[in-house]
């Protein structure tokens, strides 16, 4: 029985969902797409006018997560982290593409142009990073390059390792 919960996290289009639905038909574990959950439920309170898009209720989602959680076995995708709470995750993704890779992939997303470049600039600043070391223990957050197919097999085959390691220290 797997008790343990990935959280993967970046900029929109690094490449969360892509390595969390692999990563999950490879594991075993459970993907859940926190965007996809808001969606569903209509977990949302208000909409912002600025990016084109609906604001989530993160009350209602940490709600709506929480027995799942708690189970575990689960690898969470969201570009944000700092409202779920801390002991939800043992460990904690930041996938990362380099500038002109990222603008290739939101361009085809059709993002209007201010939506685009903030999002090129949240990649430059780290500003998912920066929030997962606020929000995390730093010894539980790791970057990981997402430019190339080779990278997310690398990624995938890392994480595959770190997995089964984690089972051999908590088993027994
Ligand atoms: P996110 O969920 O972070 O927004 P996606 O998984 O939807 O990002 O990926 C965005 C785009 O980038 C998709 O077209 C996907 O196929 C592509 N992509 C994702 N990871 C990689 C990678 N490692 N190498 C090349 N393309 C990738
Ligand atoms: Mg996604």
């Amino acid at each position: 029985m797997l008790l343990l919960n990935i959280l993967l996290t970046g900029t929109p289009g690094v490449g969360k969902t892509t390595l969390g639905k692999e990563l999950a038909s490879r594991s075993g574990l459970k993907y859940i797409n926190v965007g996809d959950l808001a969606r569903e439920g209509q977990l949302y309170d208000g909409y912002d006018e600025e990016y084109e898009c609906p604001i989530l209720d993160e009350d209602r989602i940490v709600d709506d997560l929480e027995n799942q959680m708690s189970e575990g076995g689960v690898i969470v995708d969201y570009h944000g982290c700092d409202f779920f709470p801390e002991c939800w995750f043992h460990i904690v993704f930041v996938l990362q593409a380099d500038n002109s890779v990222l603008y290739e992939r939101l361009e085809t997303r059709g993002y209007n142009e201010k939506k685009l470049k903030d999002n090129i600039q949240c990649e430059i600043f780290q500003v998912l990073y920066e929030e997962a070391l606020a929000s995390y223990k730093e010894e539980i957050v790791h970057q990981l390059p997402s430019n190339k197919r080779e990278d997310l097999e690398d990624n995938i085959n890392q994480i595959l390792k770190w997995i089964e390691q984690w089972i051999k220290d908590h088993s027994s």
